[in-house]
């Protein structure tokens, strides 16, 4: 288990040469994988990066709501998708099913097994990184605590494991 973290920026779009080239992209990887033809930032919650997906498209199509409300005469969509790096306007989604791809993926995160929270971090104990690991120091602490449930736990040192970094 050395997965990084997965990220997803929410920007909105004007993308060139399309028919309908305005959209709400939820970009997976974070603001270095965006498409270019990002417009600055009005409504809250474009811009930035979000960890959980459920968040990212709720912001999304809340962001595509007020934006549609303000240009009723433009074409909004949502749309999620991965660039690779390379400039790749994203294909057009509904409002319904972004938020579905935001929970199916949330589904298939990797959770903490003591707090249940998405894992932003990874904690294990020292020299044991192939067992589980927690999303936080406190977590780890507590989960291994539950585990050993006696004796040798307070000799375990939890760390930080730096694969998330
Ligand atoms: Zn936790």
């Amino acid at each position: 288990m050395s997965n990084k973290t997965e990220k997803w920026f929410v920007s909105r779009q004007s993308y060139w040469g399309e028919e309908s080239p305005y959209a709400v992209e939820i970009a997976y990887g974070g603001l270095d994988y965006a498409n270019p033809d990002m417009l600055c930032t009005k409504y809250h919650g474009e811009g930035e990066e979000y960890t959980d997906p459920r968040e990212a498209a709720t912001t999304a199509v809340e962001i595509a709501q007020a934006w549609r409300k303000d240009c009723p005469d433009k074409d909004i969509t949502v749309r999620v998708g991965f660039t690779h790096g390379f400039t790749m306007p994203f294909d057009e989604d509904t409002d319904e099913a972004a938020i579905a791809w935001g929970e199916k993926k949330y589904e298939l995160l990797p959770k903490c097994p003591h707090c249940g929270e998405v894992m932003e971090e990874r904690w294990t104990r020292a020299l044991c990184d192939d067992e589980d690991a927690c999303c936080s120091e406190n977590c780890a602490n507590m989960y291994f605590e539950e585990q050993d449930d006696d004796d040798q736990s307070d000799t375990d040192e939890i760390e930080r494991n730096l694969d998330l970094e």
